[in-house]
């Protein structure tokens, strides 16, 4: 069985504890996982200390063509980097490689040449005194990941910081550590000095705290639960970390009467099932107006009916498995939940008995109130809750009725009303006539309960700066204050 080491100050790492990770799609062992104690990501931390003094002195154009070199290596590496991915999580491999993988790379394309563009400014105050901004990295970054897209997200975190010149502790998911490991072993591969990166596999309590907690860390970047967020912003506040957070979800999707329907579905399809719905973008509340919702569930169900579930790693697969024993049984749980408080199940809804391992297949269940609990909490998995609606205000307030605000989407052929109902969502991320597909180059980050600070953009490079001003006196002589009068 493999192991998945620490990576410390630029050294593969054991640790004293470890534990057994299993392949969610055959349930076999899959790998033996290191632990960080605290010990471990204390040493890490200092590592990266060290390490910031270099990286954050070196020039941004050199930061920058590294960081092309590891666009050129991920390319090299790409099988193996989608299969290593695939077997931890039990996603298809074509979402892997093609999506997963895609968006890594055009996000390390992206901050490669964000790198060379970070500007301050210079204003001229009056004729005795110019003042000038200096845009700095922030210095030793900790970075806390979920399981649902563990390259992807080690890119929105690496890249930016990597880019700003901040040096960083991250700690994967203990379920799919290997796949961040192994892009940051690229990293120094492609030159990035030893101990800029570490990579501290372990779990929450224990390594994720540890980092909270470390006093040479300056900032925390998370992503994961509204629950482990709010202890994370309570839990550093002792040194006031700048922290930013990527929460849970809970995303409305209205189609308007004028939509096109046969759009809206494929992109509906995306929106629920794609990674078995475990995405914090996942449209789980689907709001269709009352005179077309007939028309549209009758087709939108008999295209869920040919989705095709099964091996992650063959490239037909469409649907994987969920990540865990554990997940799949709150997944359960919530949909039986949602039907004793009166959801109609339309399709889905049972586990297929032909698959070994933690497949749920994709679940659509009609409501009758906005109170069953399948409208209210993040289920991060394949499930899809139909609501109908009978008019535009009506579909707002329903699409807000959540304390999360990550993402949404609007249908209709009415632009100035698709705009309107966008300035009244109550949400940080909003697609229209489109669902999903997050791009590098615009920010994304929620409102709410969904969390606070952005990622990608120049105002995800911005997290990784703090602005520095310095005021300048161009007179000639200092004017008097003191004695003079
Ligand atoms: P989680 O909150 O359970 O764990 C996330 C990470 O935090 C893991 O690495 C975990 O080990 C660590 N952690 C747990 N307790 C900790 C603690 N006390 N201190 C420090 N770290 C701790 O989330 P998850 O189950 O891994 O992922 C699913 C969640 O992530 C969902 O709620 C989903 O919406 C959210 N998510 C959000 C986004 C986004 O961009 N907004 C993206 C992906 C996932």
């Amino acid at each position: 069985m493999r192991y998945v080491h620490s990576l410390i100050n630029g050294t593969l790492k054991k640790t004293i504890d470890s534990q057994v990770r299993e392949n969610p799609a055959t349930l076999e062992p899959l790998q033996e996982v290191a632990l960080c104690s605290k010990i471990d990501v204390d040493q890490a931390a200092v590592a990266a200390k060290d390490a910031f003094q270099v990286w954050s002195q070196t020039p941004p154009l050199i930061r920058s063509n590294i960081m092309s070199r590891i666009v050129e290596l991920i390319k090299n590496n790409l099988d193996k980097l989608a299969k290593i991915n695939s077997e931890e999580t039990g996603k298809p491999i074509r979402e892997s490689s093609i999506v997963e993988l895609g968006g890594v790379i055009r996000t390390f394309e992206y901050y490669a040449g964000a790198a060379t563009k970070i500007l301050g400014n210079t204003q001229v105050i009056n004729e005795n005194l110019l003042s000038m901004t200096l845009k700095e990295p922030v210095g030793v970054v900790g970075q806390i990941l979920p399981w649902n897209f563990p390259l992807l997200l080690a890119s929105w975190k690496i890249a930016p910081a990597l880019a700003a010149g901040c040096s960083m502790v991250i700690k994967p998911s203990e379920l799919t550590p290997l796949g961040t490991l192994e892009i940051a072993k690229l990293c120094e591969e492609a030159g990035v000095p030893k101990g800029v990166i570490n990579v501290c596999p372990g779990l929450g309590e224990v390594a994720g705290a540890a980092i909270v907690e470390n006093p040479f860390i300056n900032k925390i970047s998370f992503t994961g639960s509204t629950k482990v967020g709010k202890q994370i912003i309570k839990n550093s506040s002792d040194d006031l970390k700048k922290v930013s957070l990527e929460l849970g979800g809970k995303a409305p999707n209205i189609l308007f009467e004028d939509c096109d329907i046969d759009s809206c579905i494929e992109a509906n399809l995306r929106g629920g099932f794609f990674n078995q719905g475990e995405n914090c973008t996942a449209v789980t509340r689907l709001l269709v107006h009352s005179n077309i919702i007939d028309e549209f569930t009758e087709k939108y169900l008999a295209k869920i009916k040919i989705i095709n579930q099964g091996d992650p790693l063959n490239l037909k697969t469409e649907i994987g498995a969920l990540i865990s024993k554990e997940h799949i049984e709150k997944v359960e749980k919530y949909v039986k939940d949602g039907i004793s408080e009166g959801a109609e199940l339309l399709i889905g809804g049972q586990k297929p008995d032909n698959l070994p391992g933690y497949f749920y297949p994709p679940t659509v269940l009609r409501l009758q109130s906005d109170e069953n609990i399948l409208f209210k909490e993040e289920i991060f998995g394949p499930v899809v809750a139909l609501l109908s609606f009978d008019s535009e205000i009506e579909a707002i307030e329903l699409a807000n009725k959540t304390h999360y605000g990550l993402a949404g989407g609007i249908w209709t052929k009415d632009i100035s009303k698709a705009i309107r109902v966008a300035k009244t969502l109550e949400a940080g991320y909003l697609w229209i006539n489109t669902y999903g597909g997050i791009i590098p180059e615009t920010p994304y980050g929620g409102f709410k309960q969904s969390g606070y600070g952005k990622e990608l953009g120049l105002e995800g490079l911005n997290e990784y700066l703090q602005i520095k001003n310095i005021s300048i006196f161009t007179g000639e002589e200092i004017p008097k204050w003191y004695g003079d009068n």
